[in-house]
């Protein structure tokens, strides 16, 4: 059995080597063959001059280089399509995802599962983020027709069948949590403590999270196209019911000077309600536009000698 060690490095300068030292010390004692593929994601730092260094000491070390940043959804599907694997590890380079889990992991392939997942917990989060955390996730399984779980990330063994179902999947827009969980296959979980990141600092933002909230829930259904559907029909029928009831009372009484308030009501909330479901048509069409650019997800600067000539299977 061959393992591929798929690595996206977005600046991780400092990183690259103590990873690299922490796996080939967890490999030694499992004897399995191994090919450690960092994906640098047009880092700006000295991150692909220190792959460069590993090579020299490590000769399991491949890398692809994009030519700028494409982001970690991009960097992982290049991963994927250039891994040589039976089975391959997702790992991030940072060392938060610890290499002593590796064991468990290539034991749950031998046990015969397609996805080894690593599940962390969110010791060290902030409160906040924790809380908001869960209610997304709350949110997100009652509206999505995939289920996705707190804490299980990219953070995963997929054997080879697990990887060629998602490289089937070839959409623009890629939000791997659903991919891994719409591919189904036999899975199983292992959990660890959250371990804070040691050198750097983290790539999200509090807006990048924000948008990655709103790709899983926009990726894989059309659902809130539904609620908006909704919206509208209940606000119509509140209308039609005040306007019934005003024209009686118009035919009994007589013309009602006030309604300021009713009026300004009903426009906030008819305003309210019509742009949210714009904007939610906005998010599927401004997909549709994406998708149907068909651009690649990534682009190669470079690659290490022996993934090179490897054709991309994704346009
Ligand atoms: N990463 C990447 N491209 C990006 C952002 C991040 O390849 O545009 C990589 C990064 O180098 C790391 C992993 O994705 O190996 C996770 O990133 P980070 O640690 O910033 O995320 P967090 O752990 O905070 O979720
Ligand atoms: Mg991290």
């Amino acid at each position: 059995m061959f393992i591929s060690f798929v690595i996206p490095s977005y600046n991780e300068e400092g990183n690259i080597h103590t990873m690299m030292k922490a796996l080939s010390e967890t490999m030694a004692l499992g004897g399995y063959p191994y090919e450690v593929l960092f994906v640098d994601d047009g880092s700006d730092d000295k991150t692909m001059d220190e792959i460069r260094d590993a090579i020299i000491d490590y000769p399991e070390v491949e890398y692809i280089s994009f030519t700028r940043n494409f982001g970690k959804e991009a960097a992982i599907l290049a991963g994927l399509e250039y891994a040589k694997g039976d089975a391959v590890i997702l790992m991030d380079a940072d060392l938060q995802h610890p290499p002593e889990l590796i064991p468990q992991l290539i034991r749950g392939y031998e046990e015969g599962y397609d996805q080894v997942i690593a599940k962390r917990n969110r010791k060290g989060d902030s409160p906040i983020r924790s809380l908001l955390s869960r209610a997304y996730y709350w949110g997100v399984n009652k509206t999505i027709d995939v289920e996705l779980h707190d804490g299980e990330g990219d953070f995963r063994l997929l054997s080879r069948r697990a990887v060629d179902s998602l490289l089937q999947l070839s959409e623009g827009n890629r939000f791997s949590k659903g991919l891994y969980s719409w591919i189904g296959l036999e899975q199983k979980t292992i959990s660890y403590e959250n371990v804070t990141r040691q050198h750097g600092e983290t790539k999200w933002s509090f807006k990048q999270l924000l948008n990655y909230a709103v790709d899983g829930i926009v990726s894989f259904n059309t659902k809130p196209l539904r609620l908006c559907f909704y919206a509208g029909l209940f606000s119509l029928f509140l209308a039609i019911s005040y306007i019934a009831i005003s024209l009686v009372g118009i035919i009994r009484n007589g013309v009602d000077v006030p309604g300021y308030f009713t009026i300004i009501s009903a426009v906030l909330f008819l305003g309210g309600v019509q742009l949210l479901s714009l904007g939610i048509i906005g998010e599927y069409v401004g997909r549709i536009y994406n998708e149907t650019k068909k651009r690649p997800h990534y682009l190669v600067r470079r690659t290490s000698a022996a993934v090179k000539g490897k054709p991309v299977t994704h346009a």
